[in-house]
């Protein structure tokens, strides 16, 4: 039998069975009437909002057949893949405030009212407007080659025909503060920190702070220029960009990154001895800012409408690659289950909303809109989520929560152990974009994703489809059908994150 006629097969007695007839392993008896009676659900009203107690054992509840066939839905049916493909086929690369962004969210608001979500809507938000333009580098001397280069996203582009200078090799922000002035004033500083790969993405933190504020750092003690070692995995010939940012009263100097071949290259010329040279040219500019959106559709809830989970994703993508896994993926994750919640024929007591973010890669414009836009009803917000480790498997559950409401947390977490996450104590991070929700002690949960091989390509123009594997991105989409639509039916609320433990 092939795979597709299993797959068909598998697909036509879903449909066609009762939940009581589905096959998992970690099926226990459905109950004769599921889920739980709401009459069993606190009052959101309530004066003193009800949560889960920390004293009492999580309830023996029987396992919801909707989550059942969530799980097989997202195996047998689902349709994220295409939704990637789609994306990244008409749209492409969609930097905040470029054509391809604005395509982006038409793009967003066509799908997901194709995949029958409610509400659809794009939300205003102004996002600055940065361009790249063309760019080129060299090293001069001790002798010619020339260099995988591209500008850090908000860099200022160079004078005239270029900047050229003696390299001066740094290795971290700290080892830059403590330079001499008079050994940096008028050279162009290599920062040449190498990122280790880890499953759990933790190498890119220990050195993105170079990225942001290494122009900074090094024009405060009279650089002309800044070349970064990509901040990658990879041993390809290919940079990988990223946000950089400038500080008010310090000079704008030009920033950029090269491949990480030729970052090792030059770490040798330097470790020669001899002078080293390089020149490099980058046509980026900054624009006004220009009009984007967030994109939100709903799976409207039966009893508590105004309560939300928020699944997100941002929908920006730099524009060297296609941006199908950084954050394609993520978006295709969010948007496919909810239209899988939909096809149950069941709604969730809460309401979960799918917000696709404007502008996460330079500004985080369209994280604080959302924040500001829907102050209101933040302190109504259950969960939040975002999926923007690229498109491996998720590994790991953690939660950001008071201990209060642990209970319930581990409840929803044993549910996605069938499909192979374990249940970290945590604490939850949240994406970027859940920032601003943290602060407002939001709740928040990681579907954490095996991000060994994410930093080969992550912000390069390797970020294509082929990266993407069917297979693992519903497993995702699994996972993120099931938290949402289970914290989304809990009978309890969440309650809010202590301002101790909101801290990133
Ligand atoms: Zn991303």
């Amino acid at each position: 039998m092939s795979a597709q006629s299993a797959l068909l097969l598998a697909t036509l007695s879903l449909a066609a069975c009762s939940a009581a007839e589905i096959p998992t392993p970690e099926r226990v008896p459905a109950p004769a009437a599921a889920p739980a009676p709401a009459a069993a659900a606190p009052s959101a009203s309530a004066a003193a909002p009800a949560t889960a107690s920390a004293a009492a054992p999580a309830p023996a509840v029987p396992r919801d057949p909707n989550v059942d066939k969530l799980q097989i839905a997202a195996q047998v049916d689902s349709r994220a893949y295409d939704m990637v493909r789609s994306l990244v086929d008409e749209v492409g690369p969609r930097l905040a405030g470029s054509l391809g962004d604005k395509a982006a969210v038409a793009w967003a608001l066509r799908t997901m009212k194709e995949k029958g979500l409610e509400n659809v809507r794009a939300e205003k938000v102004m996002v600055p407007h940065w361009e790249r333009g063309p760019e080129s580098g060299r090293i001069l001397a001790p002798h010619g080659h020339t260099l995988a280069i591209t500008a850090l996203g908000g860099s200022v582009g160079t004078p005239g025909k270029g900047l050229e200078g003696e390299i001066v090799m740094v290795e971290s922000l700290d080892a830059m503060a403590a330079m001499d002035e008079a050994k940096v004033k008028g050279k162009i500083v290599f920062f040449s920190a190498a990122m280790t790969r880890t499953k759990d993405g933790s190498g890119y933190g220990k050195v993105a702070g170079i990225r942001h504020r290494g122009a900074v750092a090094a024009a405060k003690k009279g650089a002309i220029g800044v070349l970064l070692r990509s901040l990658g995995t990879d041993h390809d010939r290919l940079p990988h960009t990223g946000a950089m940012a400038y500080e008010k009263d310090v000079p704008k100097i030009p920033a950029a990154a090269i491949s990480v071949p030729d970052a090792e290259l030059l770490e040798r010329l330097v470790g020669q001895g001899k002078p080293v040279r390089v020149s490099f040219s980058l046509g980026a500019k900054l624009l006004p800012d220009a009009e984007s959106a967030n994109v939100i559709g709903e799976v409207k809830g039966r009893e508590k409408p105004d309560e939300i989970v928020l699944i997100g994703a941002h929908l920006d993508a730099w524009d060297l690659g296609r941006g199908a896994i950084d954050d394609g993926a993520g978006c295709a994750a969010v948007v496919e289950a909810a239209r899988l919640v939909l096809g149950l024929g069941a709604r969730p007591r809460r309401t979960i909303r799918v917000v696709l973010f404007a502008n996460e890669e330079n500004g985080l414009r369209g994280a604080f809109a959302y924040a500001k836009d829907h102050a209101a009803e933040l302190d109504k917000h259950q969960l939040a989520l975002e999926i923007d480790l690229g498109a491996g498997r998720a590994h790991t559950t953690r939660f950001l929560i008071d201990e209060a409401s642990r209970p319930l947390a581990e409840r929803i977490a044993s549910l996605v152990t069938p499909l192979g996450l374990q249940y970290d104590k945590g604490p939850a991070h949240g994406g970027a974009d859940l920032i601003p929700l943290r602060a407002a002690a939001v709740p928040l949960v990681d579907l954490h994703q095996d991000a060994t091989n994410y930093f080969d390509v992550h912000h390069t123009a390797n970020d294509t489809l082929d990266k993407v594997t069917k297979e693992d991105l519903d497993q995702v989409v699994g996972a993120v059908a099931t938290v949402a639509w289970a914290a989304a039916d809990a009978p309890e609320t969440f309650a809010r994150v202590p301002e101790a433990l909101r801290k990133r």
